[in-house]
């Protein structure tokens, strides 16, 4: 991501609130505050000599809207296996308990799901969704990977899929190797383009530079506008968080 470079980086606790956070020293000119979505945790950023008790009341000022922030991101989401975001589009789900193996069947806009007799947990149900949008994310790659290895003058890279935290892939590059998220197939098609562009184009600009950002417009000139629809979190994007991470 852009942004001004960190200089230092410390643990901190507001004491009259008990309230830790991380703190970013720049070379900026204002402090600002946001809540990481994944624990909720408090992250500021401030001038390099800024003094610590302003931070303090700083965050003092933002308090309510900290506490806001960390109760809706870090709120338990209800699993909902009434319907799965698949490539920007809503399928509707329909379950239903037969036979020995679990299997999926899709009729339009409606994913049969099918589970054992028995298997009715929510983790059945889930590694049941997580195969189909693994499938679906697989043969995607498949299909649009050689494309954009033309396009790049890369070979093709290994690909694996996974759930990952906190990122939509990430590449090895001596190893010639790419991981996507398994998340990534929620989204519109265009969202996995740019990943595999972006990840593609580590293998000729290791950092994020001025270099490695031409490259990206020059190898897929629409690449902001997915990248903007990943940025915003899941359940904003396109209706559902629980898949998100
Ligand atoms: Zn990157």
């Amino acid at each position: 991501m852009a942004g001004a470079r960190v200089i230092r980086l410390s643990e901190e606790t507001v004491p009259d609130l008990a309230l830790g956070f991380t703190l970013s020293r720049k070379a900026i000119r204002r402090a600002y505050v946001r809540v990481r979505r994944e624990d909720g945790r408090v992250l500021v950023s401030a001038p390099l000599h800024l003094p610590l008790a302003q931070i303090h009341a700083f965050i003092r000022q933002n308090q309510d809207w900290i506490t806001t922030q960390q109760t809706q991101r870090t709120a338990p989401v209800e699993p909902d296996f009434s319907r799965l975001w698949l490539w920007g589009e809503p399928l509707m789900l329909r379950w239903q308990h037969a036979g020995k193996r679990a299997r999926v069947q899709r009729d339009g806009n409606t994913l049969h799901c099918v589970l054992p007799e028995g298997k009715t947990d929510a983790s059945a149900r889930q590694a049941l969704l997580d195969r189909v949008l693994h499938h679906a994310l697989a043969t995607a790659i498949e299909e649009r990977l050689p494309g954009w290895c033309a396009r790049t003058g890369h070979p093709l890279p290994r690909i694996s899929i996974r759930r990952m935290r906190s990122r939509w892939g990430s590449c090895h590059i001596t190893r010639q190797r790419v991981s996507i998220s398994l998340a990534l197939a929620h989204y519109p098609p265009g969202c996995l383009d740019m990943v595999l562009v972006h990840e593609l184009t580590h293998f000729d600009e290791r950092g994020h530079n001025a270099h490695f950002y031409q490259k990206m417009d020059a190898y897929f000139p629409d690449w902001r506008r997915w990248d903007a629809l990943l940025r915003r979190p899941l359940d904003e994007s396109i209706g559902l968080g629980r898949l998100g991470q």
